[in-house]
């Protein structure tokens, strides 16, 4: 049977990284520490709760939660931000669809340095967005200069840039912001999904110079809260009015809101795990290097190893050791890497101790 699907869509693959939940999981950049027995318990009640009034919508603007992120950015980035440059939905992949959904859209580009994050080009595919894919230099960098050149050929209504950057792990400069934003009139986002994770200051401190610029965070990775799924971002009260225009009514769901204030009360508790992980991806890049191999210089709490000959049999070979990482080899600009993520301390062994095996083998 042949569906009227969308032409655009014809032939398009959906994201999909293997879930396996009996091999150990370091394939899609997850916090590896569980919430304590407490924060657990708080966040039962806090959801029960909201659960006594689920027969009602629940806050549509979201405020007490808007109000708690404005709240941590704040705290961490030094700089006043307010409730109405805050905007929250379910992961950071809803609030960058609504951007895409606002200022995106048919006879509209984005632009993105890759590689980078595979989802951007998804999320603009989504939205019937033409994508430009504009290059990284051999080692992952982006300079000033190519990254204006590029925004400058394509005037992009949005462009990407990512921050410590997945899956490379590379960080960009402020400097790099500041120029991309200054030489386009389009929208610049700042993915910062592993901010937590990196040294360099925030792109939130540009705000007040760059009217344009939308700087998107996650609760998924530092926070250890990817099944919450919770993403938000900073930028000027306008862009959030626009976000309002292309938002679903109720889009975050009472349990939800709950939830994420309880885990933002325990912003402390849940970063205390970043030093931890930080370890652990520091044993790894050792590991590599020990068996001969090299890693990507990264800011975050993966990273990319190899190179291999052939990467999709290497992904199979820790596969069968119980090992499940990412092959992102079938990437632009990727051909391969694989890229793993920090685990726990047993974790980390057990991929260390199968990729030994298989160099060996
Ligand atoms: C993991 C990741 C996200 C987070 O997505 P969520 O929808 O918040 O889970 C966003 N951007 C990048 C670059 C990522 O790697």
């Amino acid at each position: 049977m042949s569906l009227p699907v969308r032409d655009d869509l014809v032939g398009k693959q959906p994201y999909g990284a293997p879930q396996l939940p009996e091999a150990i999981q370091l394939n899609v950049n997850e916090n590896p520490f569980p919430p304590s027995a407490s924060l657990v318990a708080d966040l039962a009640a806090a959801v029960a709760g909201a659960a006594g009034t689920m027969n009602r919508y629940p806050d549509r603007e979201a405020v007490a939660l808007r109000t708690d992120l404005a709240a941590y950015l704040t705290r961490v980035t030094g700089v006043a931000v307010s409730v109405d440059q805050v905007w929250a939905a379910n992961g950071s992949n809803e609030v960058l669809q609504q951007v895409c959904q606002a200022f995106g859209g048919p006879g509209r580009t984005a632009l993105g340095f890759e590689p980078s994050y595979s989802m951007h080009p998804l999320l603009a595919a989504g939205t019937n967005t033409a994508w430009v894919a504009s290059q990284r230099a051999a080692d992952f960098t982006l300079s000033v200069a190519s990254a204006v050149a590029a925004v400058e050929q394509h005037s992009p209504a949005i462009t990407f840039l990512t921050t410590p950057n997945n899956p490379t792990g590379t960080s960009l400069s402020l400097e790099v912001v500041k120029a991309v934003h200054d030489a386009t009139p389009g929208m610049v986002v700042c993915d910062e999904a592993y901010a937590e994770f990196g040294s360099t200051v925030s792109a939130v401190t540009l705000l007040g110079e760059c009217p344009r610029l939308i700087v998107s965070r996650t609760m998924s990775k530092a926070f250890a809260g990817a099944g919450l799924r919770l993403g938000y971002l900073a930028a000027s009260p306008e862009v959030v009015d626009a976000l309002r225009l292309v938002r679903l009514p109720y889009h975050l769901s009472a349990l939800t809101q709950a939830a994420a204030r309880v885990a933002l009360a325990h912003t402390d508790e849940l970063l205390g795990t970043v030093e931890a992980v930080k370890a652990q991806r520091d044993r790894m890049v050792a590991g590599v290097a020990a068996v001969g191999l090299t890693s990507v210089p990264t800011e975050s709490n993966f990273l990319l190893f190899g190179p291999f000959d052939e990467p999709s049999v290497v992904w199979q070979q820790l596969l069968d050791e119980g090992v499940l990482v990412r092959d992102v080899s079938t990437g632009p600009g990727l051909a391969g890497w694989l890229r793993v993520n920090a685990g726990t301390e047993p974790e980390t062994t057990a991929f260390l101790d199968a990729l030994a095996a298989v160099v060996r083998s």
